[in-house]
């Protein structure tokens, strides 16, 4: 069994430190992070530039492999000539911060691993519910129990997969009921920030993260609120199938 392993808060994060930990013992362990922290990138690639890797060699970070981009270059990279050997499972996490809802089209936690299911390899994302860190230990105790449960099924299920799971912050994360969930829905993002910089320039910052707006039973936000560890199964299809009939009538001119 051979486990990549990635992030998008950067490669010294605690969250990947005790992600790598936990799985000590399931199998051969290749991780590959980002040089720095990397949140809200999305599937970004880097195309204008080449890409350096290094190799770290802090206490928890020994052995890292160090790419100065994105999650989805980690992994593309890893996975296209820097491995030797294809992974049988992509995992990525654990994020600082809940990645549900509208959040997985901007995650690079959920974007490292969905690169892993676009190259056919099954991958998990996992997140903290609330950022900070807190019970991490637990969290990571929490992902080892899904990913030990996932790997005896790798063969029989056929097709690459892609879950995104959300540990709450909490001591006990790894006797909290588990449930698989549909993803809910934000409000939109609060209002852009406006200031003046020294230069007199008037500069933005992009607002937060939007409440949750589609909350209800069986979505991965109530889940968290009611203290679960939230399981969605991801697919990567966009198209809107239901409208497809009517695009048709109005735009198309050929069947
Ligand atoms: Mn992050």
């Amino acid at each position: 069994m051979r486990i990549l392993i990635a992030n998008d808060d950067g490669y010294l994060a605690p969250g990947l430190a005790a992600l790598v930990q936990a799985c000590q013992g399931l199998g051969d362990i290749d991780v590959v992070a980002p040089e720095s922290n990397a949140s809200g990138t999305s599937n970004a690639l880097t195309l204008n530039r080449p890409l350096n890797v290094f190799i770290a060699d802090g206490e928890a970070q020994r052995g890292f492999r160090v790419v100065n981009g994105t999650p989805s270059d980690c992994v593309h990279v890893a996975l296209t000539g820097l491995l030797e050997q294809r992974p049988d499972l992509v995992v990525s996490g654990i994020n600082n911060g809940a990645n549900m809802g509208d959040d997985t089209l901007y995650s690079g936690t959920v974007a490292a691993a969905m690169e892993g299911y676009l190259f056919g390899v099954p991958a998990i994302a996992f997140s903290q519910v609330d950022k900070g860190w807190q019970h991490l230990d637990a969290a990571a105790r929490t992902a080892r129990e899904v990913i030990e449960r996932v790997l005896p099924t790798l063969q029989q299920r056929g097709g690459p997969w892609l879950l995104n799971v959300n540990i709450p912050n909490r001591a006990d994360a790894l006797q909290l009921p588990r449930v698989v969930t549909r993803l809910g829905r934000r409000h939109a993002s609060e209002p852009v920030i406006r200031q003046v910089n020294p230069r007199g320039e008037t500069i933005y910052w992009i607002g937060p993260a939007g409440s949750a707006r589609e909350a209800g039973e069986g979505t991965d936000f109530y889940a968290a609120s009611q203290g679960r560890v939230s399981i969605t199964p991801l697919q990567v299809d966009l198209t809107d199938h239901a409208a497809l009939s009517d695009w048709r009538h109005l735009l198309a001119t050929a069947a």
